[in-house]
């Protein structure tokens, strides 16, 4: 497992890098934007921790760039004052997860591990619930026959909330089969994943798919 730290504080960066080569990763450093854009174009990494702030072309731009070439590496961003609207930049540009500064080390390994701890198997099978189908095998899903842009992440939320239609999933669940984590990283993470799914799948719709169970959790069935 290989992992690209980019990170221009070049302590924090380097704390990151001997933290991760702790737990048996391969880390290289980069400390701007423009290098590690060319890093991370140039080699297969596993993982990239990247920070938004940095001299030059910032870590958003970083990422978008990467996306834009259809790069799906799972990405970790760095944000400096957890800021809300910068997280849901981020997650728009196509981050994995976020972890907000100052961080502990312990948990930003964990997440790294969890981003690198993918989903092998797919079953292929067309899943359905009410108009709303997704095919497991081209990740592609359909409302009422229209195509519905999700990112990787936001497939496999909608395919585990598919998978358990008419099921209570709670946060806790969603954070271990969605994101692989076996911890509550204190964030509304799941929350904001799923406001932004319930925009793909039910906005200009009168039949709501998603619906919330007030403290616990999600559903996703035909009827609320
Ligand atoms: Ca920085």
């Amino acid at each position: 497992m290989r992992v690209l730290i980019v990170e221009d504080e070049k302590k924090t960066a380097s704390f990151v890098r001997k933290a991760l080569q702790a737990e048996g990763f391969a880390a290289d450093v980069c400390h701007n934007g423009d290098e590690a854009l060319a890093a991370a174009t140039s080699t297969p990494f596993d993982a990239l921790v990247l920070d938004i702030m940095l001299p030059g072309r910032d870590g958003l731009s970083v990422l978008r760039q990467l996306r834009a070439h259809r790069n799906t590496t799972p990405v970790l961003l760095l944000s400096a004052r957890g800021e809300v609207n910068e997280r849901v930049e981020g997650l728009d540009a196509g981050a994995d997860d976020y972890l907000p500064k100052p961080f502990e080390l312990v948990e930003l390994v964990a997440r790294v591990r969890a981003l690198t701890r993918r989903v092998g198997e797919n079953k292929s099978t067309l899943l359905r619930v009410a108009d709303l189908t997704l095919d497991t095998v081209g990740h592609r899903a359909h409302r009422a026959g229209r195509e519905i842009e999700l990112t990787a992440r936001e497939y496999r939320l909608l395919e585990y909330l598919m998978r358990s239609a008419g099921r209570l999933c709670g946060r806790m669940m969603i954070l271990e089969k969605v994101w692989d984590y076996d911890f509550d990283p204190g964030t509304n993470l799941v929350d904001v994943y799923i406001r932004r799914l319930r925009e793909k799948v039910d906005a200009g719709f009168d039949a709501k798919l998603v619906h919330t169970v007030r403290g616990v959790g999600y559903v996703l069935r035909e009827a609320p």
